[in-house]
């Protein structure tokens, strides 16, 4: 029954057709992991390293990382573990990393970015991943928030790979990302849209400030665009390499049924969102053919703003209204 379906997720994200979406958990500390695979998450499509950091005056040891990072794969098993570096500035402040002095913090150093200023912290954050990787079966791949350029990707990607890390990946978070995805993924295997902040920074819309919520939407169809242009990007990039190159969303948008919808219809390959989302993204994808996302999707890229887009794709799932 629907309702039953609600509920709860069996752990295997599919369309009507059987093609596979994998539904992968946002989590930030060993509880929240724990929670997750309770609620049949696939595995962490966005693990916020921050929690290691948050609350201190200095860097967390190597030692203690490995530790944090160990208890959280080890909820996992095999399944895959995406772990973002340290994201430290704009509204994640870090007390011996964030210059408190900036004007604009949001367009300041932060995320990768650290690591021009304060060279050091992202090698030893990858040493330490590394080193819980080695300890546990996880499939670990690892990505840099807040990345504009190839070039950046490329030096993560030897960062990563130093550390004796296979998989590296980056965050669509900046539209300069978005519209360099294929250059992008000449030098990554995958890409994470950060639905959050690609908003914040296509919309020029502070996401802190309620008061710009509906142009702080995901809805928004320059948002989507860009969503767009990042899945084009990687097609491109994949028949290029011969090697499939993931992309996943990992932002808010993707714990929203009908908006998750619509990213599978422009070119997404896995979501991830909190656990508590799971079972409803999962039960109207399993109610949705690939062609009905591909329209959807087309409804929202010509919407004029996000209400427009929402309302008009809702009225073309009625499977959300028998969902409840
Ligand atoms: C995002 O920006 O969408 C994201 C997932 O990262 P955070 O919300 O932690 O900035
Ligand atoms: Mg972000």
């Amino acid at each position: 029954k629907a309702s039953e379906q609600l509920a709860t997720f069996n752990g295997h994200g599919a369309l009507a057709d059987g093609t596979e979406v994998a539904l992968l958990a946002n989590v930030g500390t060993a509880d929240d992991a724990q929670a997750a695979a309770a609620a049949g998450a696939q595995g962490v499509g966005l693990l916020r390293t921050e929690f290691c950091f948050l609350g201190r005056d200095t860097e967390p040891t190597v030692e203690e990382q490995t530790e944090a990072y160990v208890e959280i794969f080890k909820a996992f098993g095999s399944a895959k573990i995406v772990v973002r570096t340290l994201d430290a500035g704009a509204d994640k402040p870090l007390p011996f990393l964030t210059d408190t002095t900036e004007p604009n913090p949001a367009l300041g150093v932060r995320g990768y970015r650290t690591d021009w200023t304060t060279p050091g912290v992202l090698e030893r954050q990858l040493q330490a991943i590394a080193a819980a990787a080695d300890q546990t079966e996880a499939n670990v791949w690892v990505m840099a928030p807040m990345i504009s350029t190839a070039g950046e990707a490329g030096h993560f990607a030897g960062l990563v790979h130093a550390a004796g890390l296979e998989v590296s990946g980056v965050m669509v978070e900046t539209p300069a990302a978005a519209i360099t995805a294929e250059q992008i993924l000449d030098r990554v295997d995958f890409v994470s849209l950060g639905t959050n902040d690609l908003t914040q920074y296509t919309m020029a819309a502070d996401r802190m400030l309620g008061s710009l919520a509906e142009l702080n939407s995901p809805w928004q169809p320059a948002v989507l665009r860009m969503i767009e242009r990042t899945a084009a990007g990687a097609q491109a990039a994949s028949s290029a390499s011969g090697e499939h190159k993931n992309v996943g969303v990992c932002g808010e948008a993707a714990a929203d049924p009908a908006l998750a919808v619509v990213l599978v219809g422009l070119g997404v390959d896995t979501l991830s969102m909190s656990p508590r989302s799971l079972a409803a993204v999962a039960a109207v994808l399993s109610r949705t053919d690939p062609g009905q996302a591909r329209t959807v999707a087309q409804t929202a890229l010509h919407a004029t703003g996000a209400q427009e887009a929402r309302e008009s794709v809702r009225a073309q799932l009625p499977v959300l209204e028998q969902l409840g």
